[in-house]
Parts: structure tokens; sequence; C-alpha cells
């Protein structure tokens, strides 16, 4: 996707603090923390939302929840507790149509 903002940031084409990439998904820092520690984790490929994700996406899906224990253990909250979360569509408050895993942590979060 040519003017994607997470595909761009991908193709290195928008800067970022990049904190982990493969050959199925790149993670980097989140602009506008959340929290001490808020990472984006999202796939190579140009998936909108959860809801377009097919079954043949479900080792990636899965990869990226791998890839956030990794990022939690790494930056320290894995022991203490952090959150991953996708958001889907407008009411949630989903502003990227780039599929991402929030991964939020390093204080205590309230619900939801
Ligand atoms: P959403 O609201 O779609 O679930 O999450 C999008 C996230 O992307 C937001 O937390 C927002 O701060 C972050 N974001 C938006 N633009 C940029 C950017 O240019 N670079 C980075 N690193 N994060 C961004
Ligand atoms: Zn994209």
């Amino acid at each position: 996707m040519q003017s994607c903002l997470f595909c761009r940031i991908i193709r290195g084409e928008v800067p970022s603090e990049t904190v982990y990439q493969d050959d199925l998904a790149v993670a980097f820092k989140d602009i506008r923390p959340q929290a001490p520690v808020h990472l984006l984790v999202v796939p190579r490929k140009h998936v909108p939302t959860l809801n377009d994700v097919k079954p043949e996406d479900n080792a990636t899906l899965a990869h990226l929840f791998q890839v956030a224990r990794q990022l939690a253990e790494q930056f320290g909250v894995h022991q203490k507790g952090y959150r991953t979360i996708f958001n889907v569509n407008a009411e949630a408050g989903q502003t990227v149509y780039h599929l991402h895993l929030h991964v939020i942590g390093g204080r205590r979060l309230s619900w939801p």
C-alpha cells in the first residue's frame, strides 16, 4: 500500500524507533506513548484490521503475539504486567488502518 503510514514506516520512508524486525513483522515505539512502554507490532503484509485477517494469516497473527511477549520481556514489563491490544475500527479508536498490536506497560493500567 503506497500511502499507508505503517507500510511507509516498514519501508523506511517514515522514520520510527524500530525495536524489532524479521521477515513477517516489524515493531517500533508509538509516537504518542500512553505508558512508559508503548510499542506497536505490525505485520509486513498490509492488512487493514483484524476483521480482514484470513485463515492463511493465522501464522502471522500468532507471530505478532510471540514478538509482543518477547518485547515485553526485553522491556522489563513481562512480570509486573502489560496489555496487548488490537483496536478494531472507529468505535474502538482505530486511527491507522494497518493491523497493529499495541504492547503497553510500565504503569498500572485502568480498564478498559
Ligand atoms: P490505533 O489508534 O489505530 O489503535 O493506533 C495507532 C497508533 O499509532 C497510535 O497509538 C498513534 O500514537 C501511533 N502513531 C500514529 N502515527 C505514528 C507515527 O508516525 N509513528 C509512530 N511510531 N506511531 C504513530
Ligand atoms: Zn499498510
